[in-house]
């Protein structure tokens, strides 16, 4: 099952050329599913190739304008290309309405449902399922009220060993089989054995997104043993005060919460404008966290098991 992540825009609040601001897009096989919409991530979309009437859902941390400007723009472009497939919105209170007033005022007739949840952003909890995988909030430290997302896919089922399979085997033990369990007849005897007819199922994969936060050490518990691991990391140490008091987090702090987590791998993003070149940001989250790369715009990260 094909499972990555596109970096739309990994830039902060203040615009700068040659960095968009903050916007995902999580692919899973065929569906795609955006988080955070940053001002222009629609020509971000053209820019990558990506059809965005494919949209499932999208979620939205937090209403600072970097993670949603961009959402009536698009939605506005999915209305024009005459989509009628429902989308489903995730964030916080208040984005329905915001949004309601801009259709409300641009006499904008919406031409496919919008179903939106409002996002509990205090308490981690599941947010979100479909036949694939879950999403759960993650409860962040910022200005407003911000959650990240934690997607985790469901528990795969082992896997047949198709050489070893008798013929016309029912379909009912190969259930049972896949699910991990041996076929006995009704005496209770052994017919199949789980171990000898099926290989372990793959370890379910996970990703989860933090932005924008300060640092907070129950975000590590909330993710722990993710595989792939976004941790904003607006500044360097060297504007730690600036970090607190803007309710943002430094690239060690980024760093400690991927090592404390046990993440797979790192990627920090939503850099400060005052930092012209990103190097600095990788080598100080390295000497904590050595897995640790730069959200690069433009980038696909495959989620990968990392055990
Ligand atoms: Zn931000
Ligand atoms: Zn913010």
């Amino acid at each position: 099952m094909h499972f990555s992540v596109t970096i739309l825009g990994a830039g902060s609040a203040t615009p700068m050329l040659g960095r968009h601001p903050s916007s995902q897009l999580l692919t899973y096989e065929n569906e795609t599913f955006l988080i955070d919409c940053g001002e222009g991530t629609q020509y971000r979309l053209l820019e990558q190739k990506i059809r965005p009437g494919r949209l499932k859902a999208i979620f939205i941390s937090h209403l600072h304008g970097d993670h949603y400007f961009g959402l009536i723009g698009l939605i506005s472009s999915l209305n024009l290309g005459g989509r009628t497939d429902d989308l489903y919105l995730f964030g916080p209170r208040g984005l329905d309405e915001i949004l309601t007033i801009q259709f409300k005022y641009s006499q904008t007739p919406l031409h496919f449902p919008i179903h939106f949840t409002v996002t509990d952003t205090t308490i981690s909890y599941q947010l979100f399922e479909n036949q694939f995988f879950t999403v759960h909030t993650i409860p962040l430290d910022h200005r407003v009220p911000c959650a990240g997302f934690l997607f985790r896919e469901k528990p795969h089922k082992r896997k047949l060993i198709k050489e070893k399979l008798v013929e016309d085997m029912p379909y009912d033990y190969l259930r049972q089989l896949k699910n991990g369990e041996d076929v006995l007849d009704e005496a209770g005897n052994l017919l199949f054995s789980f171990e000898e007819f099926t290989l372990p199922a793959p370890p379910p994969r996970s990703y989860a997104y933090c932005s924008d936060t300060r640092y907070d050490e129950r975000i590590a518990g909330c993710v722990q043993g993710v595989d792939l691991l976004y941790h904003e990391a607006t500044f360097q140490e060297d504007l730690a005060h600036q970090a607190f008091e803007r309710f943002h987090s430094t690239t060690r702090e980024a760093a400690t919460v991927a090592q404390t987590a046990q993440a797979g791998k790192l990627l920090i993003g939503h850099f400060s404008s005052r930092y012209k070149e990103v190097g600095g940001f990788l080598s100080d989250a390295q000497s904590i966290f050595p897995k640790t790369e730069i959200a690069e715009e433009g980038k696909v990260f495959m989620v990968e098991a990392s055990i």
